[in-house]
């Protein structure tokens, strides 16, 4: 760009710096698009951020902007709405530069103001190491995905530049952004069927938390790569004949598994690299389902399959979304070589994941897709008052990692659940009110205990009767998320109840012994002053231990003297009394706030150890 005017205005000459030319023709454009109009306003947005982030750099002593223009970039490899991409460009100024939301929402409209704002409201959030913290702010950044999915798409992509470009940052923040990618954005991109991101973002992570490791792998790889491409090629050329006698044209390509991955095999296997012969994994990528099944048939025609690794992920998609036909054959010399076939829809689907289900639908957001069942499960969640951010975290921790199983209703209907699931989990993922009233059940036509672990394939019947509720036992063996949540709100409120009812016969009683009854209703009345929110609050706190009537007493009647018969044995009474009164200190099993009655001869003092047993 010699002349100074096309600088001012390249548009009207046709010369636009060379990042913005190549992010416009990486840009998908849809059938009903116009590619000029899409121009100019990604220009606009170009130009602005530009000159927002004038003179500023990054640690690399690069521009600060060409970090938004590679956020960009990824988005509009990942097919994204051109607002998303604009956002991408843009991402960055509300946090780093003068400009306002306001100031976005003017020039650009409100649905990008709103993606840059969302980023940037997620980019506040520091994931400390305190657990709890990190938990609480993990759910804040699941509940903006509620708004809009298109942020975390946004965040994701700056997130994978960053870590590409960490070897500028301190080692000490290279640590804390590695294990913070670990352990949030990996697992997220999991979940949001995101593979190819994810494996870059654990490849990246793995560079950085073990780079001696990652070295000698990186190495390894490269100097056994050419004998293993020979190898791959005598594996697919045959199908490739076989498929074109059919007319179809795959493409078929081996693609090495991910770093992290292949290490994971060594060391949970034990094996050396060259043990290791599941490095590639060769890809079929076809256009129609029916090819899939024809590709798979020509496959173990041509190779023995290895029976047990064969998975059809067609047929019963991942609760992600990630569909394709994985099996596992065996080379020439015994080599393991997992082949996955696919349409390239899939394909599509199984890179970028849900950002999938943004192509071509511009203008308009198309909210989350019906294939991520489990966000909508856990948004759900989410929005259960009593979400406790540690058992949260915990429960996310479980669905997360466990593979998943298929059994069936008695009607055939698929339900799909994590590895260790039992019936009652079952009976929640029907319905709530099945498993509110679950009473026993059938595996494959034979009464089994609740607590039976589920095996993929079972047929599952449940039994219920209006009767039949939650009972603490269940909290033992469930293991899904809804199924924990239902049974944990049950209980709790049941136990509320109890401690209210007991509550108030405890007030009542010691108001008559103290020859106050008549004041009943003040008493109850008191509770702002003791910090609960009604009188049920109080008397749950009374019931429960958390307060005894005398402390209020003491507080309302600051200058009076207690009356009390003091007769030795009311003497003792009153000691038990205070002891026990303590409840809170007790726990029971590991769980507390528990409205505690103690037998009749039981008269421990703090410090003593007890042994109770829970009823309802
Ligand atoms: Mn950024």
């Amino acid at each position: 760009m010699d002349n100074p005017l096309a600088r001012l205005a390249p548009q009207l000459f046709g010369e636009f710096p060379k990042p913005f030319v190549k992010l416009i023709d990486s840009i998908s454009i849809g059938p009903d698009q116009e590619k000029d109009e899409i121009k100019s306003l990604i220009w606009k947005a170009y130009e602005f951020g530009h000159r927002q982030h004038e003179g500023q750099n990054r640690r690399s002593g690069e521009a600060y902007f060409t970090h938004c223009v590679a956020v960009a970039q990824t988005l509009a490899s990942w097919k994204m709405d051109t607002t998303t991409i604009i956002a991408g460009l843009l991402h960055d100024t509300i946090e780093d530069t003068q400009v306002s939301a306001q100031e976005l929402r003017q020039e650009f409209g409100d649905d990008l103001a709103n993606l840059v704002e969302g980023v940037t409201k997620i980019g506040g959030i520091k994931f400390s190491s305190r657990k709890e913290k990190q938990a609480g702010n993990f759910m804040k950044m699941l509940l903006s995905v509620a708004q809009d999915l298109r942020v975390i798409i946004i965040k994701f992509a700056d997130r994978l530049h960053n870590m590409e470009t960490i070897k500028h940052m301190t080692k000490i923040k290279q640590h804390r952004i590695a294990v913070e990618t670990r352990d949030v954005y990996v697992p997220l991109a999991h979940r949001l069927g995101m593979s190819s991101v994810k494996a870059q973002l654990e490849d990246l992570v793995f560079r950085v938390l073990n780079p001696s490791g990652y070295k000698e792998l990186d190495s390894k790889i490269k100097s056994s790569k050419k004998q293993r491409d020979k190898f791959i090629k005598t594996i697919i050329d045959p199908v490739k004949k076989e498929l074109k006698s059919y007319e179809i044209i795959p493409h078929v390509y081996g693609r090495s598994k991910s770093y992290s991955s292949i290490y994971g095999k060594m060391v949970t296997r034990d094996k050396s690299f060259d043990e290791i012969y599941d490095l590639y994994a060769i890809r079929i990528v076809v256009d129609k389902i029916e090819q899939c099944y024809l590709a798979l048939g020509i496959v173990h025609n041509l190779y023995t399959p290895v029976q047990e690794r064969f998975k059809d992920f067609i047929a019963m998609p991942k609760s992600n979304g990630y569909q394709s036909v994985h099996t596992t054959i065996l080379g020439e010399k015994g080599q393991l070589v997992e082949i996955q076939i696919r349409t390239s829809e899939m394909e599509e689907t199984a890179e970028i994941g849900v950002a999938a289900h943004w192509v071509y639908k511009d203008g308009k957001s198309s909210g989350i897709d019906q294939n991520v069942k489990w966000l909508r499960e856990l948004l759900d969640v989410l929005q259960n008052e009593t979400a406790d951010p540690m058992e949260f975290m915990e429960l996310l921790k479980i669905d997360l990692y466990n593979e998943e199983i298929f059994v069936f209703t008695p009607a055939g209907d698929l339900i799909q659940l994590p590895v260790g699931a039992t019936p009652v989990d079952f009976a929640f993922q029907v319905h709530t009110q099945v498993g509110m009233h679950c009473m026993g059940a059938k595996i494959n036509h034979s009464v089994v205990p609740l607590n039976t672990k589920l095996k993929n394939g079972d047929m599952v019947e449940i039994i219920t009767s209006k009767k039949q509720m939650p009972s603490y036992g269940w909290q033992k063996f469930i293991i899904t998320t809804k199924a924990r949540n239902q049974v944990n709100r049950y209980l709790k409120k049941i136990q509320d109840d109890e401690s209210i009812k007991l509550g108030g016969e405890m007030l009542e009683k010691t108001l008559r012994r103290m020859k106050l009854f008549k004041d009943i209703d003040e008493f109850r009345e008191s509770f702002a002053k003791f910090g609960y929110s009604d009188s049920g609050a109080l008397l749950k706190a009374i019931g429960s231990g958390m307060i005894t009537v005398r402390e209020i007493f003491r507080k309302l009647r600051p200058q009076e003297e207690e009356i009390d018969e003091k007769t030795e044995e009311e003497e003792s009474t009153k000691f038990f009394d205070f002891a026990r009164s303590k409840t809170k200190g007790i726990i029971l099993d590991g769980i507390d706030n528990l409205m505690v009655n103690f037998g009749k001869c039981c008269n421990p003092i703090p410090g003593d150890e007890l042994i109770g047993f829970i009823t309802r």
